[in-house]
């Protein structure tokens, strides 16, 4: 039997093997905090639930502005020190807001774990940054003094004491997960920011990803569900990412849950109106014959949740390893070039390869060549219905599993598509949301790349084409390992010293599923923090390795330089983390991608390849340490220093004077620090460096050199560029200088004086450059 008590307190002594949860509401409000007397009742702060398992695990439900209430009462009430696992659904504002005024967050004795999506390509943790920028707040996120931790989540399940959660994505204007929190017997999930995929009729839910989300909530004793709108809001408010109080209750009916809370409720609903929803929904439940209980939930709500079923894992993916999605490749088809231009732009957002086609024809003929891992059909093409294409395409790829997303017209939805959609098609009305469908398009493509899918190890499994090679994005070109090319990678290794002693049955299982990958200079070959495990040996070419700041993940410590015959990626196939660094091509770069579990297989039965390795990781890391000691960067900019920046240019000028292609530096003065330090103190004199730092960087391509030379002077070094460019690169940073300073909210004009020198045969130190361009200053 289950029992729902309204409780004052968390139980003092919980009870054992129970599982009962304890939840109260901080905040139940969407969009925007409304205080006062006409919502008094329901509460007018954003999102926030507190939940307590029986062990004392403490997690927060989003971080709206209810955050700062439960706050006070963690640093009043809970035992000290204080740990909290913060879980972010996604980043929209009502769901954050409350952060930095979240008092565990500032105090030195709490550990705070935040668990969220990364969102559309930027880390959870620049997202977070973002709203604490100086404009906005005072102290920054690095500031806080709590001990943080980050955790980008995908669909999939983890653990934290003895909770299970689960996440899967919901159908927002933002990459948005739902999670399912497990004890024992006792299920709660907290749904919010979802928008039905297809409107039920009485016969139930049709499309699959109303399917899947109705599995999701199954059992559950508590549902915690957006429900924004009335069914007449909605029809005005499609494609904006909400429920309506009637889709809610219909999918806890149809998932057997036992309670319901209406959630997110419309900064427009005063309390009358939030009752009359919730008396439309327990009358819907009433109708139904079912023993669904329905309440609004209303801040400083508790309640005490206690299921009797054991909980359920609905699947053996975990949440935590986020494949990458830049490079994937999706295929196209709409007879429209309206449309094809609309969906390019997006996917080009998220660096993945477009391949539009304008007929099924076309589709159907080309679609082998370019091995999808995606298809976006419209519903209507020139030579048929897109509906017609879904088997066929699945067919002519032999993969019956290939994620399709069709586009239909609203009017005609049903009737296109029919009910019986295989569980990989996805159905998108028109006209619809970009964000929506740029949303589902990274669902279905970490669902699609998720490890363990069909048993098969990470992304490959056998029988099905390989997916496109990690990283791969524009300006990269990819090709298969199989039948005689696979031949011939494994001659070009075995030539190579680190792989000679092994046998041609080694080298040969190394390229079994290899594939070659070449990269343009400039190109990003691995983004430091993407879980990815591939390990990339250099055919031709040269790339560099980058430790990345906070600030700018691109311009960082230059590690190594690494070329033929050298591996790199393999520390995140030994450590199975994510990746320690970035790479970028510094020349046209060829390399081979080695499949993680290939790599460990051989290297496990080569001694000679494992010593080989390890001497390559030592000798690494003996040169990292000499480098980051020698580099240690400006605190105050992050920038390297004066002596970096002459060692540096030895290096980065060798290859425009091999060939003979140039190289540009600048020289910037900071005009009146010393004044802006008196008028207004170091404070602001340092912000006002940091942001001449910035739009340096900004300025400058990720090949090039940026330093702080002196106490106001900056100096760049731009390869591969001649007089010509100068104007250019020089407008580009005064541009970026005056965004900077109105974006920081500085107090004072940043003005900075520029010289400029250039040599199409650059020397061999930096000092003649750097006496012309300091000339070139003098002289204006
Ligand atoms: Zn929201
Ligand atoms: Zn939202």
């Amino acid at each position: 039997m289950r029992c729902f008590l309204k409780l004052r307190h968390p139980p003092e002594h919980p009870s054992k093997g129970g599982g009962a949860l304890f939840v109260r509401f901080w905040g139940t409000r969407g969009s925007i905090p409304v205080p006062g007397g006409r919502t008094a009742k329901y509460g007018g702060n954003t999102a926030c639930v507190e939940v307590r398992t029986d062990d004392g695990t403490i997690i927060v439900l989003d971080c709206g502005t209810g955050a700062r209430g439960l706050g006070d009462h963690l640093l009043r009430s809970a035992p000290q020190p204080l740990r909290v696992h913060l879980f972010i659904g996604h980043t929209h504002w009502d769901h954050i807001q409350g952060f930095p005024f979240f008092g565990p967050a500032f105090h030195p004795n709490t550990e705070l774990n935040i668990y969220a999506h990364s969102g559309f390509h930027r880390r959870m943790e620049d997202a977070m940054a973002g709203q604490m920028q100086y404009s906005y707040f005072p102290v920054r996120l690095h500031d806080l003094r709590s001990r943080i931790h980050f955790t980008e989540l995908d669909e999939g399940f983890f653990r934290i004491g003895e909770a299970l959660v689960q996440t899967q994505h919901l159908n927002h204007t933002a990459p948005t997960l739902a999670f399912r929190i497990s004890s024992h017997e006792t299920t709660l999930a907290y749904v919010t920011d979802h928008e039905p995929y297809w409107k039920p009729t009485a016969k139930g839910f049709h499309h699959p990803g109303d399917q899947r989300h109705v599995t999701f909530l199954e059992g559950a004793d508590l549902v915690i569900h957006d429900a924004q709108y009335s069914d007449e809001e909605y029809a005005g408010k499609i494609g904006w990412g909400h429920s309506t109080v009637e889709y809610a209750t219909d999918v806890a009916l149809a998932a057997g849950s036992s309670r319901l809370a209406l959630f997110h409720h419309d900064p427009a609903h005063d309390d009358a109106t939030v009752a009359r929803l919730e008396a439309i929904a327990r009358e819907r439940a009433a109708a139904s014959g079912r023993a669904l209980e329905v309440f609004a939930a209303a801040e400083a709500l508790e309640l005490h949740v206690r299921g009797s079923e054991p909980s359920v894992a609905l699947g053996n993916v975990t949440a935590i390893r986020r494949p990458p999605v830049a490079g994937k490749r999706v295929l196209v088809v709409s007879s429209s070039e309206a449309e094809i231009a609309v969906i390019g732009h997006l996917l080009a957002a998220d660096n993945l390869v477009f391949l539009p086609t304008s007929d099924k024809r076309t589709a159907l003929e080309c679609a082998p060549d370019v091995a999808p891992d995606l298809a976006i059909i419209d519903g209507r093409l020139s030579d048929g219905l897109g509906v017609e294409l879904v088997q066929p395409l699945r067919a002519r790829l032999d993969r019956p599993d290939l994620p399709i997303i069709l586009l239909a017209n609203e009017a005609t939805l049903q009737s296109d598509f029919g009910v019986s959609s295989a569980p990989d098609t996805d159905c998108l009305a028109k006209p619809f949301s970009t964000p929506m469908l740029r949303t589902r398009v990274l669902a279905w493509l970490t669902r699609a790349l998720r490890p363990g899918k069909d048993g098969a190890d990470e992304t490959i499994s056998p029988g099905i084409p390989k997916p496109a090679p990690p990283a791969t994005a524009p300006g990269a070109d990819a090709a298969r390992a199989d039948g005689g090319t696979a031949a011939g990678y494994a001659d070009t290794l075995a030539t190579m010293p680190l792989f000679r002693s092994l046998d041609r049955e080694g080298v040969l299982r190394l390229v079994s599923r290899a594939s070659e990958q070449v990269f343009t200079a400039g190109h990003v070959v691995i983004r430091q923090g993407e879980s990815a495990q591939y390990v990339f040996v250099v055919v031709s070419g040269l790339v560099r390795v980058v430790q990345s700041t906070f600030e700018s993940p691109l311009v960082g410590q230059v590690l190594a330089e690494i070329g033929y015959g050298e591996v790199f990626g393999e520390l995140s196939m030994l450590t199975d983390q994510p990746r320690t660094a970035t790479v970028i091509a510094v020349e046209h770069t060829r390399c081979l991608v080695l499949a993680p579990d290939d790599f460990m297989h051989v290297l496990q039965r080569s001694p000679d390849l494992a010593i080989g390795l390890l001497r390559i990781l030592a000798w690494r890391l003996t040169n990292a340490d000499r480098l980051l000691a020698r580099y240690a960067p400006d605190p105050l900019t992050g920038l390297p220093g004066r002596r970096a920046f002459h060692d540096q240019y030895q290096r980065l000028a060798a290859g425009p004077r091999r060939r003979q292609s140039g190289v540009i530096l600048l020289l910037l003065d900071v005009v009146h620090l010393n004044e802006i330090n008196d008028r207004f103190g170091y404070m602001v004199g340092d912000e006002v460096l940091r942001a001449v730092a910035e739009a340096l960087r900004r300025a400058i391509r990720s090949t090039d050199l940026a330093a702080r030379y002196g106490g106001d002077e900056f100096a760049a070094l731009l390869v591969d560029a001649g007089p010509a460019n100068t104007e250019v690169v020089v407008n580009r940073v005064h541009d970026k200088l005056a965004e900077l300073a109105v974006q920081r909210g500085l107090p004072v004009m940043v003005q900075c004086a520029v010289g400029v020198s250039s040599s199409q045969d650059p020397p061999a130190t930096a000092d003649e450059l750097l006496w012309e361009a300091d000339e070139d200053i003098r002289c204006k």
